[in-house]
């Protein structure tokens, strides 16, 4: 991590539910707004606030924004 991400725009699906059983996410690209870094039990965690086209914003760690499409990611201490 550095200086030079501050230049990169990052998208992650939105994770928004477009129906109440959780079957249909939105999956438009979502802007990354803003990175930070919170911390918890187990340690710093990567977080995120992301905004879709559709108006869907999320603020969450990076997992739980990504983690439903990328299960077996490899995690990062
Ligand atoms: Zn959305």
């Amino acid at each position: 991590m550095g200086l030079l991400v501050e230049t990169d725009v990052m998208f992650l699906d939105c994770p928004a539910y477009l129906d109440k059983q959780g079957a249909v996410r939105c999956g438009l690209p979502a802007q990354v707004e803003d990175r930070y870094t919170a911390e918890s039990t187990d340690g710093p965690l990567e977080c995120a606030k992301v905004r879709c086209p559709l108006g869907h914003v999320f603020n969450g760690t990076i997992e739980s924004l990504t983690g439903y499409k990328c299960p077996t990611r490899p995690v990062s201490r």
